[in-house]
């Protein structure tokens, strides 16, 4: 108000023109509203891109997972959020069975992304794979070939894991179950808790430290915070990575189990044919890279190569194929098995 009264007479009447024409313009841009829980450098860049391609502007909330699905959830049909972007399949599934999620049709992200990474609301962007971690001088190699190997006697007050209840551990122990059943992997959980060094804490990278430091022999991790290891230029991290060897689990069974970072649209999405062409436009190449490697996890897309050398240099290996969104319906049944074992 007050800038707009020390314009010249000339320059009001442009103003005002601008003024009045300004709901129209607005009343046609476009926009995009996304809840992430993720929070990489690399994805400023994807979202940049994808307002550069499309013109459509993209409004980004940024939180933790529960609470942007608390949030969502709060609300309800009046939500701005068009898209919900989280990571572990488990966190997903939860808020698909909240019924957070719509069904979207499109070719392009059927054609794109395999089948066993989609679900009828949900789709993957990445993949990590959940490791054993363990020290190369008090474990052997060939005593950890396979998840259910940490449960074996050998191990006794060998195995650091973080706590049973976290969304990494439960779309593991989805997984187990699917492949295994319940109560074997019951029984699993039991034989781990009896081969714990100490009490579950910490995260991922606190079990890779206490590996390297000898504290425990072996750990599971997500493949990123190994690869985040390898990549650090601190001397302690290095010395770190050169104590502890990587196994990829279950390559003589059924694969390494594997989780996803991914993406769905919400059921009151305002700005439902953006926020499809949002998720067409991370099925892309491009966006896979991007997408991919802000955390060093692997593109979902056939062809679409995230450049990391530490990943690279991690080798390939068999990947379960069970559909991701199957391995998600146990981790309740899985979280009820994690607590009759006494892994906390
Ligand atoms: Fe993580």
């Amino acid at each position: 108000m007050s800038r707009r009264s020390l314009l010249a007479p000339a320059t009001l009447v442009t103003a005002l023109i601008a003024a009045l024409a300004a709901p129209m313009a607005s009343a046609q841009e476009k926009v995009l509203n996304i809840y992430s829980a993720r929070h990489y450098q690399t994805d400023e860049a994807l979202y940049s891109n994808f307002t550069k391609t499309t013109g459509i502007k993209l409004n980004r909330i940024d939180g933790k997972e529960d609470e942007l699905v608390e949030r969502i959830r709060n609300e309800g049909a009046s939500s701005p959020a068009d898209i919900l972007i989280t990571v572990d399949a488990t966190r997903l599934q939860i808020a698909d069975q909240l019924g957070l999620f719509q069904t979207v049709q499109s070719k392009t992200l059927e054609e794109r992304i395999p089948a066993h990474l989609r679900t009828a609301t949900w789709y993957s962007f990445s993949t990590r794979a959940r490791v054993i971690v363990y020290n190369k001088v008090a474990v052997k190699r060939e005593q950890v070939q396979s998840y259910e190997d940490l449960a074996h006697p050998a191990l006794k007050g060998q195995v650091c894991v973080r706590s049973g209840s976290h969304p990494y551990n439960l779309s593991l122990g989805g997984a187990l179950i699917a492949h295994d059943g319940e109560a074997k992997t019951e029984a699993w959980a039991k034989g781990l808790v009896a081969n714990f060094a100490r009490a579950p804490k910490g995260g991922d990278t606190d079990q890779i430290k206490a590996v390297a430091a000898g504290e425990c022999g072996v750990a599971l991790s997500n493949s990123y915070y190994v690869a985040r290891m390898m990549r650090s230029t601190k001397p302690e991290d290095q010395t770190a990575m050169r104590a502890v060897g990587i196994v990829w689990p279950n390559q003589a069974s059924w694969g390494t189990h594997i989780n996803v970072s991914g993406a769905g649209v919400l059921k009151h999405a305002p700005n439902k044919a953006a926020a499809i062409q949002f998720l067409e436009y991370l099925a892309s190449n491009e966006a896979q890279a991007y997408f991919a490697n802000g955390n060093n996890e692997w593109p979902v897309v056939k062809g679409a190569v995230a450049a990391n050398r530490e990943l690279e240099s991690l080798g390939s290996f068999k990947s379960d194929s069970l559909p991701i969104g199957d391995i998600a319906k146990y981790t309740v049944a899985a979280q009820k098995a994690f607590d009759r074992a006494g892994w906390k």
